[in-house]
This record gives C-alpha cells, sequence and structure tokens, in this order.
C-alpha cells in the first residue's frame, strides 16, 4: 500500500516535469502504440514531427497567430455571479464556447492541420461523431487550402445531417461509414484505414486525446492552452486559484488541456464529469472511467467500456459529444494515481444545469458542458463557499433540435404573465 502510494507520486512527478509519456508513448501503465506493423512508418514520422517541429518557435508562432487571430483566443474568462449565488459558490466559467466554431475542438483543429503542412502532407483524413470535431477539421483545412476527407459512420450521418452540411460547405468530402457500428468507433477504424494506404502524403487529424502515440501527447499539447490562460486569468481577475476545477470528459480533451497546468497545484482539486446517461447498466452510460476496466481500443490501452466477452459496449449519452466507450490514456493514470476524481452526471442532471445555467447566465452551454456544471453543483452542495472554475467546452446552439424533445425543467419559468 505505501509502496503503491510512492510509485503513484512518481508517476505523477514524472507526469508534470514532462518526462511521461515515456519514448513507448506510455502513461504508467497506459497508451502505447497498439497498431499494426503496416502503420508504424505513419506513426514514427509523426512522432519525430510532435518531437521535432511542434515545439520550434516558427512553428508555435504560426499556431499563435491562427490562434489569436482566427480562433479568437485568449477566449474569456466570465465569473457567474447568478449561479455562484444559487449554489453557494464563487464560479467562473472558462468560455470555449467562445472560439470558432462553437467549441475546444478548433483548438486542436488548426494546431494538426498546421503539422500537417509542415509535415508535407497533401490532403487530410479525419473521423467526426457528432461532426463537431468534423467541422473544426474541416475548416481548419479550408483555412490552409489542405483537401479534408471526414469519415462518418452512416447512423451518425442520418442523426447530424447540419453538422454534415456545414464540413460540405467548408470544403469537406464527407464519407459515409456503412461497416461495423455504423457510428464513431467505425469511422475511426476507416480514418485509420485511409491513413495506413498512404502514410507518406496522408494525414489523420484525430479529435480527442486518444489513439496510439503519440497523438494523446499531441492533441494534450494542443489543448493546454484552455488551461494555461485560464490558471492566469484565475489570478488576474480573481486574485487566487480556483479550489476546484471541472470539466467534461468524452475521449477526454477538453478536460485534458483545462486540467494540465493545474496539476502542479495540489491545493486545486480536479474533477472530470462523464456521462452517466439514464442509468447504471453496461450501454446505458458512457462512464468510461467510472464502470470500465483496462483495454485496448484505437491503438491505446486504457480503461474502457466492454463486455464479459470482450466486446466494445455500445455507449448511450443525451450528448453525442460524450458517447465514446474510451478515453485517452492520461485521465486513466491521473484516475489511478488519484490526482484527478472522476465522477458521472445523468442525462437529467445535465439538462437540469444546462436550464440553470441558461436562466442565471444567459449562456447556453454544449450538453457535453452541461455535465461538468451538473458535477460542479453537486460539489458546490457540499463544499460551500469555494471557488470554481469549470470549463465551458462548448456553446449549446448544436443541441437545440435534441433540446427540443425535452420540455425546459423547473429551473427555467416563464416571466411573462
Ligand atoms: C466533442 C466535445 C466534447 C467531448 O470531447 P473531449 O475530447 O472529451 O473534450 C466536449 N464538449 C464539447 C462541446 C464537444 O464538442
Amino acid at each position: 500500500m505505501h509502496e503503491d502510494a510512492n510509485d503513484h507520486e512518481a508517476l505523477l512527478e514524472a507526469l508534470i516535469d514532462g518526462s511521461l509519456p515515456d519514448e513507448r508513448g506510455r502513461f504508467g501503465p497506459f497508451g502505447g502504440q497498439y497498431v499494426p506493423e503496416t502503420l508504424m512508418t505513419a506513426v514514427n514520422r509523426l512522432s519525430e514531427g510532435v518531437r521535432d517541429v511542434l515545439p520550434s518557435a516558427a512553428f508555435q508562432q504560426r499556431l499563435e497567430a491562427e490562434l489569436k487571430s482566427w480562433v479568437g483566443r485568449p477566449t474569456a474568462l466570465t465569473a457567474a455571479p447568478r449561479l455562484g449565488e444559487r449554489w453557494g459558490a464563487d464560479v467562473w466559467f472558462k468560455r470555449e464556447d467562445l472560439a470558432h466554431t462553437g467549441a475546444h475542438k478548433i483548438n486542436n483543429g488548426i494546431g494538426q492541420a498546421l503539422l500537417a503542412q509542415a509535415l508535407g502532407a497533401k490532403r487530410v483524413v479525419a473521423e467526426t461523431g457528432a461532426g463537431q470535431h468534423g467541422v473544426a477539421a474541416a475548416a481548419a483545412c479550408a483555412r490552409l487550402g489542405l483537401p479534408c476527407v471526414v469519415y462518418m459512420g452512416e447512423v451518425d450521418v442520418e442523426r447530424q445531417a447540419p453538422n454534415v452540411d456545414r464540413m460540405r460547405r467548408l470544403g469537406a468530402s464527407v464519407i459515409s461509414v456503412t461497416s461495423g457500428d455504423r457510428t464513431l468507433r467505425s469511422a475511426i477504424d476507416e480514418a485509420i484505414r485511409d491513413w495506413v494506404s498512404d502514410p507518406e502524403g496522408t494525414y489523420y487529424l484525430i479529435g480527442s486525446a486518444i489513439g496510439p502515440h503519440p497523438y494523446p501527447l499531441l492533441v494534450r499539447e494542443l489543448q493546454a492552452v484552455i488551461g494555461r490562460e485560464a490558471r492566469a486569468q484565475m489570478l488576474e481577475k480573481g486574485g487566487k486559484l480556483p479550489d476546484a476545477v471541472f470539466a467534461c470528459v468524452g475521449g477526454g480533451s477538453n478536460a485534458i488541456g483545462i486540467f494540465h497546468a493545474f496539476l502542479a497545484d495540489r491545493d486545486v482539486a480536479l474533477f472530470g464529469i462523464e456521462a452517466g446517461g439514464c442509468g447504471s447498466a453496461l450501454g446505458q452510460h458512457s462512464a468510461t472511467i467510472a464502470a470500465g476496466r483496462p483495454g485496448v481500443l484505437h491503438g491505446n490501452y486504457s480503461m474502457l467500456l466492454y463486455d464479459d466477452d470482450g466486446q466494445i459496449q455500445e455507449t448511450h449519452s443525451v450528448s453525442a459529444g460524450l458517447d465514446y466507450p474510451g478515453v485517452g490514456p492520461e485521465h486513466s493514470l491521473l484516475k489511478l494515481v488519484g490526482r484527478v476524481d472522476y465522477e458521472t452526471a445523468s442525462d437529467a442532471e445535465a439538462l437540469a444545469a444546462l436550464d440553470e445555467c441558461c436562466e442565471a447566465e444567459g449562456i447556453l452551454p454544449a450538453l457535453e458542458s452541461a455535465h461538468a456544471l451538473a458535477g460542479a453543483k453537486r460539489w458546490a452542495d457540499k463544499n460551500p463557499g469555494r471557488r470554481i472554475l469549470i470549463g465551458m467546452s462548448g456553446r449549446g446552439d448544436k443541441d437545440m433540435p435534441i433540446l427540443s424533445r425535452f420540455p425546459r425543467s423547473e429551473a427555467g419559468v416563464d416571466v411573462a404573465a
């Protein structure tokens, strides 16, 4: 027990000082490169790019310029006093909903598109589930003049039609995937297959902090701008750091992005909120860390939802962006070493938190982000008077078709007689 604690502390220190992931792409026991031999050339090329190009001054300057003038960074840090009064807390939002295309995904989209260009790629392939990453990838590729192909499961093409149109308007070709489960998981399989067939000319632009090494590291580095900004803004605007930070966790990119700058601040509690869906049985939620077991999916070893026969489970969440059976390996390590607590919020809790945020602050959050709000509210109840930072990963305009199926919860009472 005592030895375990020492090991865990050493792993956390290594993560903080940048010596993890190691050269095999391991975050402690998690991560790695579980890819076929045919993909190793492509993965190694990318690793070199992440090691040599990404940190270079020239690349960082280009990235910063695009983040500032095209994405709209830095995004605001907004105090939420009316929500804070209701919750008995000092509440702040980090506003990724204000970023171009409406969510944090664009930080990763433009960053990887720039890397693709720097590595000499002639075309980009991406996968998308709900379409948010596909839109970010399509926009970034249009910005840089790179042809973009987005793989999307047939089921998602049907239920996310407006985003399919958006991607096509932005110049991307959208390919409907009819194999496998015809959702995000099969779309990732197809994108990887495309990449294998042309590892020199094609760049695979992955949408979250998942996949084989170096993707979890690359995506975290591109999203870490969220936490760097938020930490500085909290100190500048509020004079001190938050007591707790909350973010929703799908694949884990916005959460790792906001957490990373706070890992060394041991007094700052970190909470990842997964989708509790409509029940605790397999298939009713996407609470990968809370309810999963370790396994391999999409090239890395991490927590995963699968049944006793080893079959990956279908997941459910009212928010399409959290609907993924895996999670990034860095989160699995943060859970193992106890630096981040992972909890769940149900569909109903997220919907209620969304309404409360709309009414109290005039901000319509994405259904994904509403899970972070619900988790924060629950914590505020038990810990009165604390300062809370919430990662507002995206805006909820995209969710209007889903929201129209749910009546406003009682938080939203019509004022006019
Ligand atoms: C895609 C998405 C998420 C979930 O993805 P992560 O990689 O876990 O961040 C969360 N919020 C919004 C608004 C999204 O679009």
